[in-house]
């Protein structure tokens, strides 16, 4: 999403999609539309050029032997969610989520990261914000558009605006978000045991962190 007009692109429920975030953009900067699932965002994505993968592709044989291994824990705690925000130096914020979702999640589920509003949001007025965790409750909670209202209509600091989202709206360990504000502010806030982030500024900072 695109904060300067609030344009924005997503697909969802896609198997053979390399880059997911370059096809989302396709589908913002191509097409009227702003959200394509399943066989037609591949086959829009075929009508651009862009060659599938096979399944395959997406295997990575040491995560699935941890996935085999740990089944239970992992339903319970793990998700694989890459998010990124980011402020250029014309005031322009944008926001980006892909996901493979939530494990063993069933076939079709479509969880927050494709949808503007819940999991993704950018607008050059406010903030941008990409989440990650258990989508059906950043979606029942509009999550990522809550935070850039909170700062529009009620002044609310960014920081104050992702708590209260992360920590009063949420539960304990529903997840968590990476947002920027129009001035360059940052939060990371997140209710789960880690969030694996990292910040990159342009007067030198360089950082990653997983846990709190
Ligand atoms: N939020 C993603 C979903 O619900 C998954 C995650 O971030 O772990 O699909």
């Amino acid at each position: 999403m695109f904060g300067k007009d609030l344009s924005n692109g997503a697909v969802a429920n896609v198997k053979h999609i390399k880059n997911p975030i370059s096809r989302a953009r396709l589908v913002m900067e191509k097409t009227k539309h702003v959200l394509f699932a399943g066989d037609g965002a591949e086959k829009l994505a075929q009508s651009f050029g862009i060659n599938l993968v096979d399944e395959n592709y997406f295997i990575v044989p040491d995560e699935l032997k941890n996935w085999l291994n740990k089944k239970e824990s992992l339903e319970k705690n793990k998700g694989g969610t890459v998010g990124c925000v980011a402020l250029d130096k014309y005031g322009n914020l944008a926001a980006a989520t892909s996901t493979g979702g939530r494990f063993f999640k069933p076939p079709g589920r479509v969880g927050d990261s494709p949808l503007v509003n819940a999991g993704t949001y950018a607008n050059n007025k406010t903030c941008a914000v990409s989440c990650t965790g258990t989508g059906e409750e950043f979606i029942r909670n509009t999550v990522a558009y809550k935070i850039s209202a909170l700062i529009e209509f009620k002044n609310y600091s960014l920081q104050r605006a992702a708590d209260q989202l992360i920590f009063k709206v949420l539960k304990p360990g529903d997840g968590g978000l990476i947002a920027i504000d129009k001035n360059g502010n940052y939060v990371m806030p997140f209710s789960t045991k880690a969030m694996l982030r990292g910040v990159v500024t342009s007067n030198g900072v360089f950082e990653t962190k997983i846990w709190k």
